[in-house]
């Protein structure tokens, strides 16, 4: 089962939930679904995951937890069932995440604090979805709007009528509700004793975005012309907003999480180095004329700001997806090729541009994304490439999985991506301290080979979209080798 994000339907559900983003939404009924299932003593969505996964052959050790969008919220009301929920999950390596929402305060404090207590008696790491707490700056708020020539407030309703985008220069006096929010939780926690391991937020449609009529409605804006003095290039425009953005996020989630614990693994939703560029669109997200960019077949590739550094995150989360957009940007006969060549771009472009002892973790999804509606010349990515593209990410340097789909979808993409990471876990120690040989994206269909070099060893994974069976001639360390055709298992051999 698909879903389709544009159709009518889910535009009338997503209205009244407004300033939500899709996984928001998606997940809001989620919340409802595990109301439902209290009754049994697992809850159904929990069942299918853990009836698609098998125990670890390897352990994990240190390395993280897989992270499924449907493995938020398993407290049940009762201890011992919760425990047990979380101790099958994590014999699967698989990682409990907890919401919190402040709309509810309350009740998802009292749940996720019982999971964490729980998690730190089975010195698990505690994990937070704190993406509720960041919703929404733009609040519709009078005070959030731009401002016209003649004093007329305005929104830019481009991202939706649900959405008002409101002036990035007004926002500021939205911080101390929005610190607050995140703040309340944090604190409980720290003075419950309980060290925050990991913590997420999904942020997209709020705050400053430059993207579709943003850049229209600031040359419109009196504030916005006097912020930004060259807003006719668009290149000033784009760095103004995402210096905002990123300031709004420091300051609303990484410096107050790190003020309470400095070691915490905190980042956002498509927050990630990069070499300056995006290869990828969201789903609410349209190409802007005169934005810079580079052509790739049909593809507008654009210019992205540098903004990691200035958000103050720990973690890289890049989004490698299965966008239906990316379908007719390439004309690769091979299907396969279009979605791997692309998804192996967005990835390696994270990996080769992420500092080392910043972990990536990346949010991934198999099946087609329809952002345009239901196109049946669309063909979906096979199970087996996918895959593949997986191991070529941890080959890459990214360091975990974050499994987003709605519910329906969970039996598969949860099997999909655990087969990988149970997998990969026998090569633990590349993954933790080998360095990435290669970030070369093939233009064309053909041997795809990635490795990691840890002192004189290599483990290498090729994988082929031809019938060629001749080698592939790498360069490590000045070093020639040959890496022979091996379909669908890594390769471990010396360098010398
Ligand atoms: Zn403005």
């Amino acid at each position: 089962m698909e879903i389709i994000l544009r159709n009518r339907k889910h535009r009338a559900f997503i209205v009244p939930l407004m300033l939500y983003s899709l996984h928001a939404f998606l997940f809001s009924m989620l919340i409802t679904s595990i109301g439902e299932s209290q009754m049994s003593s697992i809850p159904q969505h929990i069942k299918l995951v853990l009836e698609n996964t098998e125990p670890l052959k390897w352990s994990r050790g240190n390395r993280l937890p897989l992270y499924l969008w449907p493995v938020m919220d398993v407290d049940t009301g009762d201890d011992a069932e919760t425990e047990s929920i979380i101790r099958q999950l994590d014999a699967r390596g698989i990682g409990a995440i907890s919401t919190w929402n402040p709309g509810r305060q309350e009740e998802t404090l009292a749940k996720g604090m019982r999971v964490a207590r729980i998690q730190k008696r089975l010195e698990l790491p505690i994990n937070i979805n704190a993406n509720p707490c960041t919703y929404a700056f733009c609040n519709g708020n009078p005070r959030t709007a731009h401002i016209s020539e003649d004093g007329v407030p305005f929104f830019d309703e481009s991202f939706g009528k649900e959405h008002k985008m409101g002036c990035p220069f007004a926002l500021d006096f939205r911080k101390p509700e929005m610190k607050k929010r995140v703040e309340d939780f944090v604190k409980a926690y720290k003075e419950a004793n309980l060290e925050i391991d990991f913590i997420f937020a999904d942020w997209e449609i709020d705050g400053p975005i430059e993207w579709n009529g943003a850049w229209d409605a600031s040359k419109r804006c009196r504030r916005c012309r006097e912020n930004i003095p060259e807003i006719d290039d668009f290149t000033a425009f784009q760095t103004a907003l995402r210096r905002k953005r990123s300031e709004l996020q420091r300051e609303m989630l990484a410096d107050i999480v790190k003020a309470y614990f400095p070691d915490a693994l905190v980042g956002n939703y498509g927050v990630y180095p990069h070499d300056g560029y995006r290869y990828w669109y969201d789903y609410f997200e349209r190409f802007v004329e005169g934005a810079p960019h580079k052509r790739d077949g049909n593809a507008k590739y654009r210019q992205w700001f540098d903004e990691f550094p200035m958000t103050g995150y720990t973690f890289a989360m890049p989004v490698v997806y299965t966008w239906d957009t990316i379908w007719n940007w390439y004309d690769f006969e091979k299907g396969d090729y279009r979605w791997f060549y692309n998804m192996l771009l967005v990835g390696s472009n994270a990996g080769e541009n992420t500092p080392r002892q910043i972990p990536i973790i990346t949010f991934v999804h198999w099946h087609t994304v329809e952002t345009t509606g239901k196109d049946e010349s669309i063909k979906q990515f096979s199970e087996e490439k996918y895959q593949e593209l997986l191991w070529h990410l941890l080959l890459r340097g990214h360091d975990g999985f974050f499994v987003w789909c709605p519910r329906e979808q969970t039996a598969v993409e949860t099997r999909l991506v655990h087969q990988v990471y149970a997998e990969s876990l026998q090569y633990r120690e590349f993954l933790n301290a080998g360095e990435p040989i290669t970030f070369d994206v093939p233009p064309q269909p053909g041997p795809v080979v990635s490795g990691l070099k840890l002192g004189d060893r290599l483990l290498l994974r090729r994988t082929d979209f031809d019938d060629t069976e001749v080698p592939v001639t790498l360069v490590v360390d000045g070093m020639k080798i040959e890496v022979l055709r091996v379909d669908g298992r890594c390769q471990v051999r010396k360098l010398w």
